[in-house]
C-alpha cells in the first residue's frame, strides 16, 4: 500500500515520523477522510475547504494550494491497486524541540496521507439498519474543528463496540449533538430534522450533501435543535458519514426507533444519495 509523507510516496510500512512530532505529543493537528469511488475522489473540493477551515482554526498555515492537494490525492489514488478507497489526510504542526505546549517559532507541518480500501455498508446493513446507544457528550467546545485529538470520540466509539451497537449518539445539555464519528438526522411527521451546525459538532460533508439532496428533491427539511426526548420519539433516525454514507438507526438504547425498521423517508434519501454517487462516478 503506497502512502505519502512530506513530499514523497513510499510503501506505508516504510514511513516514519519523528517522535517529537506535535501530532504524537499533543494531538496537535487536523485531518480529513475522503471517500474515493472507482478512483474518483468524492466531494474533494468540499473536503479541502473543510481542511482549510480546520487549519485556520488551529493556526497551522496550509502547506499546499488546492491544486497541489488535488494532485497529491490524485497521485495517491492512482498508486493503489484497489479502486474504492478511503483517503486519510493529516496535517500536524510538525516536530519541535524542546517540548512546549505553545507553538514553536518555526516548525514545518507534517503532511501524511494513506489509502485504505473503502468499506461502505453492505446491502444487508442498509436494508436492516443498525443499533445505537446514547451517552453524555464530554468533548471540548470546538468540535467543529476536525482535530486529530479524538480521545473522547475514541471512548464514545468503544462504548458502542462494548454495547455491541454501531454508534454512540452524544447528548449535551439535553440536546442531541452527533455521533462519535457521524452526524445524526431525525424524521418527525414526514419532516427531516437536522441539528444546526455549531461549534459543538462537526459539520459533515455528507451532512451538507443530505441537505442539498433534500432541497433538490423537495423533501421537507428543517435545521433545528433536537432534544434527547425528541430523538427517542422520532419516527426515523439516520446516521451519515463519508464511509457509512446514510444508514438507518432502528434501535436506540435497546428500544425500537419508530417501527424498528428503516423508514420510507430514509429509503427515499438513500436512493437519492446512491443516484448522486453514481452520477458523479459517471462524470
Ligand atoms: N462528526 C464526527 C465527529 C465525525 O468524526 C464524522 C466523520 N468524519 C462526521 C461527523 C461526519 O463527517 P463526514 O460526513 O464529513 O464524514
Amino acid at each position: 500500500m503506497i502512502a505519502y509523507l512530506n513530499g514523497s510516496f513510499a510503501p506505508l510500512a516504510q514511513l516514519q515520523v519523528p517522535v517529537l512530532d506535535r501530532g504524537f505529543l499533543f494531538g496537535d493537528g487536523v485531518y480529513e477522510m475522503i471517500p474515493v469511488y472507482a478512483r474518483q475522489p468524492f466531494r474533494l473540493a468540499e473536503h479541502l475547504r473543510r481542511l482549510q477551515h480546520s487549519l485556520d482554526a488551529v493556526r497551522i498555515a496550509n502547506p499546499h494550494s488546492e491544486a497541489e492537494w488535488t494532485a497529491i490525492v490524485g497521485e495517491l489514488v492512482a498508486q493503489q491497486d484497489f479502486a474504492d478507497q478511503s483517503i486519510y489526510l493529516q496535517v500536524t504542526r510538525g516536530a519541535a524541540y524542546p517540548r512546549n505546549h505553545a507553538f514553536p517559532a518555526d516548525s514545518t507541518p507534517t503532511v501524511f496521507l494513506f489509502a485504505d480500501p473503502l468499506t461502505t455498508p453492505s446491502a444487508t446493513l442498509l436494508a436492516q439498519g443498525v443499533a445505537a446507544v446514547t451517552q453524555a457528550d464530554v468533548r471540548w467546545l470546538r468540535c467543529n474543528i476536525k482535530a486529530i485529538s479524538l480521545l473522547a470520540n475514541v471512548l464514545a466509539k468503544q462504548h458502542a463496540v462494548d454495547e455491541d451497537v454501531a454508534e454512540t449518539i452524544l447528548i449535551r445539555d439535553g440536546l442531541m449533538i452527533e455521533g462519535s464519528a457521524s452526524n445524526i438526522f431525525v424524521v418527525r411527521d414526514g419532516v427531516i430534522l437536522a441539528p444546526p451546525p455549531s461549534h459543538l459538532m462537526l459539520t459533515g460533508i455528507t451532512y451538507d450533501l443530505i441537505i442539498e439532496l433534500a432541497q433538490q428533491h423537495d423533501m421537507p427539511l428543517q435545521a433545528c435543535e433536537i432534544s434527547a426526548d425528541e430523538l427517542r420519539a422520532a419516527d426515523e433516525v439516520w446516521l451519515t458519514s463519508s464511509s457509512k454514507e446514510v444508514l438507518a438507526i432502528v434501535t436506540l438504547d435497546g428500544r425500537p426507533v419508530g417501527n424498528g425498521v428503516p423508514g420510507p423517508i430514509y429509503k427515499a434519501m438513500y436512493a437519492h444519495y446512491a443516484a448522486f454517487k453514481t452520477g458523479v462516478m459517471q462524470q
